[in-house]
């Protein structure tokens, strides 16, 4: 029989990709790989052709609001394709950058109106004030640890499920304690750093959706997580 193998698709990596964030899909890769599993990781750019339907895993990370102009207007033509992912639970990440275009739009701080494809209803607004530092969000995968850096402030609409709450940071907008954003299996969050390998309980989170989607698995096989935990606690000590 052949290997199962997951398809990963990397939303824009050359326009958005700071801090480490394409440390998220190594981690997926060889946490996929560890338990045996083969992955494809697909990488889309502005102007190309791209199979949203055919991802089992879909990711996006952060940059500039000079790399979100042309990711957003480029964005909408996968609009449709992103919801009906979304709406199928196929697990979704987004960090920062994307974040804010996964939810309605983001008015820069000169001016410029990207608009977003509203997954997440939410919008953001550049302010004059970097929310920067690191970062602890409790959410349903227990504390989160990661690295902010953005100025945009993110406002949830009422109905919209934050991913966790702030206990040591800004999150979306530095006054309100949420942190991120989630709808069904699209994610949502501020933290780079990159998030998923200081944090592998979310990125099992995604793993498992995304076995189970295509596979029916309902468990994973645990892996040795001793020093990301150790890490973690280290990182949760440090002042902001
Ligand atoms: N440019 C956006 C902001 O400053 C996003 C930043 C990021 O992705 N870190 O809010």
């Amino acid at each position: 029989m052949s290997k199962k193998e997951i398809k990963i698709l990397h939303l824009y990596p050359k326009e958005l990709n700071i801090y480490g964030d394409r440390g998220n899909i190594l981690t997926l890769v060889k946490r996929l790989q560890w338990r045996g599993y083969h992955t494809e990781v697909i990488s889309a750019g502005v102007g190309d052709k791209v199979d949203i339907a055919g991802a089992d895993i879909i990711f996006g990370g952060g940059g500039q609001d000079r790399g979100q102009i042309a990711v957003g207007q480029d964005l909408q033509r996968h609009s449709k394709a992103l919801h009906k992912a979304s709406k199928n639970g196929v697990p979704i990440l987004t960090i920062c950058g994307t974040y804010q275009l996964f939810g309605r739009g983001f008015t820069t701080l000169d001016g410029d109106e990207i608009k977003g494809i509203s997954i997440f209803k939410a919008r953001t607004i550049g302010s004059t004030q970097r929310m920067i530092g690191n970062v602890i969000v409790e959410s349903e995968f227990g504390r989160l640890i990661g690295f902010e850096n953005h100025s945009g402030r993110t406002l949830l609409e009422r109905d919209q499920e934050p991913l966790g709450r702030v206990i040591q940071g800004f999150g979306n907008d530095g006054r309100t304690g949420f942190e991120g954003s989630k709808t069904l299996n699209t994610y949502g969050t501020y933290l780079h750093g990159p998030v998923l390998p200081k944090n592998p309980r979310f990125a099992d989170h995604l793993i498992l959706e995304a076995l189970k989607n295509k596979y029916g698995v309902d468990t994973l096989e645990p892996l040795n997580d001793g020093l990301e935990e150790v890490a973690a606690s280290d990182a949760s000590k440090r002042p902001q």
